[in-house]
């Protein structure tokens, strides 16, 4: 017997998780176009523009600034494996999820994080992480999530990074979900190590992870006394490949499409611009919260401090959580997110992400919503 495998033709979804987030249609054509070679001087030229608008997106001039190629999980690695030696000392901010996966990170270089634990569904409380500082003199870095995807909170990123740098320290900061979606200013925060990924906020495909690190975080991985443990992500050979002018050299095979995919999303929000891009987000949250709370939905995260492009809302009593995502799943095509950690079962997570902030997502949403809470 001889199997049959058929073309793999995805169903339509409308994604409203916490990532990856709809692709704009601009971006999958650019992804299908003919691949090039990973050192053809046309292939080079994308790669220099794609710098380019990193450092718009990112709001820095930083040399070292690229796409790593891998996800997001794979930025953060990439600057831990490179700032840290071991021996280190790093203070760690945790409010969910992500918080937890930077204390491993740092561990796994042989260093000591030193947590700074806050409620999940709460921000980082800056009193906590001063402590913490002036208790730790010799600590070489402060780690933190900006926008905590499994909690939908903002971390004050400007004031932590001003904190760190007032008692000496580096800023390691996670602008997965933040990248495109919220105000982030890296050069004017003075952040010393950023990491991100596509497939949130900047609406492009999964895999790859935008990093930039800054002037003092270079001199950090000039000087280390051990090399870096992991050959892939050491910034000091990916950078025979990435770096500036016409010398590249080979190092790995660039993925050449989606990069393509990552210059027409970076492109799309050059030209909406940043302050309009955070505004829709804006928007589209405060219409969305109103559809929500119409229908009895309520919001977890203090208004203070809530990200409008990953909206929390507790599930009402006598609600089957997973039934209900089956449901908008299997009926509307609809996914939305699922609790993580302590909050499984608790809360629903909703995805306005990039492309996907709209309109026409808000309406839907809330009216599958609407029609299969009333079963
Ligand atoms: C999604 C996410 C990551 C991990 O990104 P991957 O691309 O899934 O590896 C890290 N941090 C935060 C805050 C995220 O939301």
């Amino acid at each position: 017997m001889t199997a049959q495998f058929n073309t793999f033709i995805p169903p339509v979804r409308t994604l409203m998780g916490p990532g990856p987030s709809d692709v704009d249609p601009r971006i999958l054509n650019a992804l299908s176009r003919p691949t090039l070679g990973h050192l053809d001087p046309a292939f080079i030229g994308l790669m220099d523009e794609v710098k380019t608008l990193l450092q718009f997106a990112f709001q820095t001039d930083n040399q070292l600034t690229m796409p790593v190629s891998a996800p997001g999980s794979a930025g953060m690695e990439s600057v831990f494996v490179n700032l840290l030696e071991p021996g280190d000392k790093v203070i760690v901010c945790q409010n969910g999820v992500f918080g937890g996966r930077m204390q491993q990170n740092v561990q796994r270089c042989g260093a000591t994080a030193v947590m700074v634990q806050d409620t999940w569904g709460q921000q980082t409380d800056l009193q906590k992480v001063e402590e913490a500082l002036k208790a730790n003199p010799d600590a070489k870095a402060v780690a933190f999530v900006h926008a905590e995807t499994s909690t939908g909170v903002r971390n004050d990123a400007k004031a932590i990074s001003e904190l760190a740098k007032r008692y000496d320290c580096l800023s390691i900061v996670d602008a997965v979900t933040s990248l495109g979606g919220i105000e982030l200013d890296v050069d004017g925060w003075q952040i010393d190590a950023i990491y991100s990924g596509t497939q949130k906020c900047l609406s492009c495909v999964p895999g790859l992870s935008p990093v930039s690190f800054s002037h003092a975080a270079v001199e950090v991985i000039k000087a280390r006394k051990t090399p870096v443990q992991s050959w892939f992500l050491d910034m000091d050979l990916v950078m025979g490949y990435w770096g500036q002018g016409g010398k590249r050299a080979y190092h790995h095979t660039a993925p050449v499409n989606s990069l393509y995919a990552l210059h027409e999303s970076l492109r799309i929000l050059h030209n909406e611009g940043l302050q309009p891009a955070w505004q829709r987000h804006d928007e589209m949250h405060q219409t969305l919260k109103s559809g929500l709370e119409n229908i009895g939905l309520e919001f977890v995260v203090d208004e203070a401090y809530r990200l409008p492009q990953l909206n929390m809302v507790s599930i009402p009593d006598g609600v089957n959580d997973a039934e209900v995502r089956g449901q908008l799943l299997s009926e509307f095509g609809l996914e939305i997110g699922a609790g993580l950690g302590e909050l499984a079962g608790k809360v629903w997570r909703i995805g306005l992400m990039g492309y996907g902030s709209n309109m026409k997502n808000v309406d839907y949403c809330v009216s599958a919503l609407t029609s299969v809470l009333k079963r």
